[in-house]
């Protein structure tokens, strides 16, 4: 394999030097090079059905488009090698200033991002026990690149970490005091990384400071969340122990009576692992609508009269907009709601909606710049007044960046 020389100065990547970013999840891994100073991408792409015969790597050279390698087989070491070795390959003499990795769960053991090292490795593998799915995977990313360049230094970046500076009456629930001290059940939330960038996006877009700001972000994706975040810090978030909790997702019901667990175990048999899965898995725009998980097939089926699709778009409607009054709560004060992910980017109707609904926190929608801001142009979306609406695309591959190279170089 052609080398790649990790911190050496010079090269590609302007004077601070590039960051690798992964996001390992159990049978794929996507990965970005990328300036954390510009957000400039030089390869980004996704390592797919890893594990599998049909293991597959797609990676784009900007400015050129994406191409298609086989990897049968491969599994998150042979993603990181191949991406190395082109790096090294298009791009000799780089300047690889580490790896940043999104790390999903940080208990409370992470309240920021931190250089990896065992002590570090060992603490992320013992909170598996609270992402099963997940951490592993994470861990398994940080490995193929340490045994790839294993002085190169790496940061893990958790999504758990920005809403640890919620208050104990937002994280704890009224449950025996001993699940909260011997299991570790309690409120985690997740989607920070996301949350804590377009809650500084949200601020410059603003031209005010986000330590005088009270804000609530909703990150509409696949999974789908909000938080309160109060002069920079979360105070409270829709998400729980699990990501399972909170707001409709796509095939998340997000909150249902716990109740419904022993009702459905009676009535069907099904044990805790089956009704978790239903709840994961079958349950949300999919399980409301019966046509699908993407918004974009819910928009389109009630459009044309699909009574369960509408109902869907109702609910998912309500609820947000419940949860997003709810928050105001730990604000005591809303500035503004900003809208991202997916569905936040790039639905409209689901951004009208959720203003009519929420007109009484004085709320008005400006349709045309409604309809004219989305995935490629953040901006405001409301009418002048005390509250306002924004749409900022979030881009967490860019804040892992800037958290590692902050986190390397001591900034
Ligand atoms: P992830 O959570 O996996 O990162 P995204 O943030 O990209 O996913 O969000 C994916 C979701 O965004 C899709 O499932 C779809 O519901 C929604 N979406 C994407 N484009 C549109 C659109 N034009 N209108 C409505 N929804 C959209």
């Amino acid at each position: 394999m052609a080398s790649v020389s990790p911190g050496l100065p010079g090269g590609s990547g302007g004077s601070d030097g590039l960051v690798l970013v992964l996001n390992s999840g159990s049978s794929s891994v996507k990965f970005a090079l990328l300036a954390p100073e510009t957000g400039e991408r030089l390869i980004a792409g996704i390592g797919e059905r890893l594990g599998t015969p049909e293991a597959v790597l797609r990676i784009q050279q900007f400015p050129a488009a994406a191409v298609e390698e086989r990897l049968p087989g491969g599994s998150h070491l042979a993603v990181v090698t191949r991406v190395l070795d082109r790096l090294a390959v298009e791009y000799p003499g780089v300047h690889l200033l580490g790896a940043g990795h999104r790390v999903v769960h940080g208990g409370e053991r992470f309240t920021s991002s931190i250089r990896v090292d065992d002590s570090v490795m060992a603490a992320v593998r013992s909170c598996s026990h609270l992402a099963p799915l997940h951490n592993p995977a994470n861990l398994a990313g940080i490995e193929a690149v340490r045994s790839v360049l294993p002085d190169l230094p790496q940061v893990a970046v958790f999504d758990t970490a920005f809403h640890q500076t919620m208050p104990p009456h937002a994280f704890r629930y009224a449950v025996p005091e001993e699940w909260y001290t011997d299991y570790g059940v309690r409120r985690y939330g997740f989607h920070g990384i996301s949350h804590r960038f377009v809650s500084e996006q949200a601020a410059a877009l603003l031209g005010r400071p986000l330590r005088d700001l009270r804000l609530v972000t909703v990150h509409l994706g696949n999974g789908c969340s909000a938080a309160a975040v109060r002069d920079g810090v979360s105070v409270d978030t829709t998400m729980g122990l699990t990501p399972l909790d909170g707001l409709v997702m796509g095939t998340r019901s997000g909150d249902v009576d716990p109740g419904v667990l022993g009702y459905m175990a009676e009535r069907t048999g099904m044990d805790a692992g089956q009704l978790t899965r239903v709840l994961n898995l079958d349950s949300g725009l999919q399980g409301l609508s019966g046509v699908g998980n993407d918004m974009r097939t819910i928009e389109a089926a009630a459009a044309e009269g699909n009574e369960r699709a509408r109902l869907a778009l109702e609910v998912f409607v309500y609820r947000l907009s419940k949860a997003i009054a709810g928050l105001v709560v730990g604000l005591e004060r809303l500035d503004a709601l900003v809208f991202t992910g997916g569905i936040g980017e790039n639905s409209a109707v689901v951004r009208s909606l959720v203003l009519s609904q929420l007109g009484f926190l004085g709320l008005a929608e400006d349709t045309q710049a409604n309809a004219d801001h989305g995935r490629r142009t953040g901006g405001r979306i409301s009418l002048a007044g005390p509250v306002l609406a924004l749409v900022v695309p979030t881009d967490e591959e860019l804040l892992i960046a800037r958290d590692t190279a902050r986190v390397l170089t001591g900034g």
